[in-house]
């Protein structure tokens, strides 16, 4: 038999590429071959166990600004399906969604298995039959037919689809094909740090720091999170994911400068002032110069010795050294720690080979690819799902009109 697609890769991009080519082509023969024993392992897991499934933006321009890797590539696909296109899907699928105050779009039940559910559902209804267990080794062209090959058994198609994910031994056998690989490495990780002023504060965030790594042109603002192990949150994990080949260059080692208040020192140094004529004769652990958790507050007194100084006793060489701290706090990162709601991998099929508006490759005739096969990956939020969401759905489009038209 022969299959009009094969998707290879039982995930996120793979499930829905597959229903968007079976709403347009009822009768269609679509197979998923998956090399695991579940599909939709990644989903399950993503954002918690809520899954992020998407960001509420709606602006393809401004979409792009979220993708170190892929934002010139996606702006065409973006402008034909978007985030609301995609909460409009699932709602017209009875999945109901919410926007959170930080733009992240959850299912309304807080559970990823709603997303499998509709998935598989939709799977059931459209007939695509799935395999599971099965590893695709090779793919060959001859006579426009695709042969998948197997350790089992062979497949025979007339386009495949690929979304196998960040999967190394794929990317391998598409290098031998003559496909380029831009080297993977990871993305979205938080930062090792050992410093006495974070070490005790574990939970502790801010809600607007600015970070910059020094020595390079990075950085970025947002909360900050400080954890066991050093910093976190979504300051930090932008950077990471921006910055992501520079830092693997670096084996992760590295000096950061934090601006806890994402404020200047001016504005600061003049606050103080205001203080000491007002309030001078206040202990400064008991009345903060900044809007600060007073768990930080007082470990940055601790760190310089001023915890049981008023203002109007601060020494000029005293307020230097506080604003330094709040607005130029050096941190030596040594290593890096996995996100858990989401990490994803930097690197893989250079966009360069792919057609944007099809997401054929250029080498290959009806070989597609969607999702994080591609050197696609941007930072935390939703948007990992939504470039696997677009581009599955800009592959089914194209995918469907070869099917249907018979000289393919
Ligand atoms: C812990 C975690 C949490 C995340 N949370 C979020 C989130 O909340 N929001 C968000 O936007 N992004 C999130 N991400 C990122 C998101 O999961 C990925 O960007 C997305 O899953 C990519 O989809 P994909 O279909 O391209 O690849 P995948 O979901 O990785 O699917 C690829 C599939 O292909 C299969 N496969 C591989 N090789 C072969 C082969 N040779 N033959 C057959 N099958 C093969 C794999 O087993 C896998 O099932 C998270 C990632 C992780 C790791």
């Amino acid at each position: 038999m022969i299959y009009d697609l094969i998707v290879v890769g039982g995930g996120a991009a793979g499930f829905f590429g597959a229903i968007q080519t079976a709403e347009r082509n009822p009768s269609a023969k679509i197979l998923i071959l998956e090399k695991s024993q579940k599909v939709l392992s990644k989903v399950k897991i993503s954002g918690g166990g809520r899954c992020n499934v998407t960001h509420g933006c709606f602006d393809p321009k401004e979409m792009t600004s979220y993708y170190p890797r892929g934002n010139k590539e996606l702006r065409g696909p973006f402008h034909r399906f978007l985030c609301g296109d995609m909460m409009g899907w699932l709602e017209d699928n009875d999945v109901e969604t919410k926007i959170e105050d930080d733009g992240r779009v959850f299912p309304t039940t807080d559970s990823s298995q709603t997303i499998i559910d509709c998935f598989q559902e939709n799977c059931s209804k459209h007939q695509i039959e799935v395999k599971l267990g099965i590893g695709v080794n090779a793919l060959s062209l001859e006579n426009d037919i695709w042969t998948i090959q197997t350790k089992e058994v062979n497949f025979q198609t007339k386009t495949v689809l690929l979304s196998t994910g960040s999967t190394p031994s794929v990317w391998k056998m598409l290098e031998e094909k003559g496909h380029r690989i831009i080297p993977p490495v990871p993305s979205l990780f938080t930062f090792n740090i050992n410093h006495p002023i974070i070490k005790p504060l574990p939970g502790i965030s801010v809600p607007n720091a600015n970070v910059k790594i020094l020595g390079t042109q990075f950085e970025d603002n947002g909360p900050l999170l400080i954890t066991h192990w050093g910093l976190s949150g979504p300051a930090i994990l932008k950077l990471s994911a921006w910055a992501a080949r520079e830092l693997h260059d670096k084996d992760y080692k590295f000096e950061i400068e934090v601006n806890w208040l994402n404020e200047s020192e001016e504005k600061l140094r003049d606050d103080l002032i205001a203080i000491r004529k007002n309030s001078g004769s206040r202990l400064l652990r008991n009345f903060q110069l900044v809007y600060f958790p007073k768990r930080l507050w007082q470990g940055i007194l601790e760190q310089l010795d001023l915890m049981d100084k008023n203002y109007a006793d601060l020494t000029k060489k005293e307020i230097d050294g506080l604003i330094a701290i709040l607005c130029k706090c050096k941190f030596q990162v040594n290593g890096k720690s996995t996100f858990k709601d989401e990490f994803v991998t930097c690197g893989g099929i250079d966009t360069k080979e792919v057609n944007f508006k099809t997401m054929e490759s250029k080498l290959f005739p009806k070989l597609f690819f969607a999702g994080e096969v591609l050197n696609v990956d941007a930072v935390t939020g939703g948007f990992n799902f939504q470039a696997a969401w677009t581009t599955s759905f800009i592959a089914a489009e194209e995918i469907s009109s070869r099917i249907t038209n018979k000289n393919m």
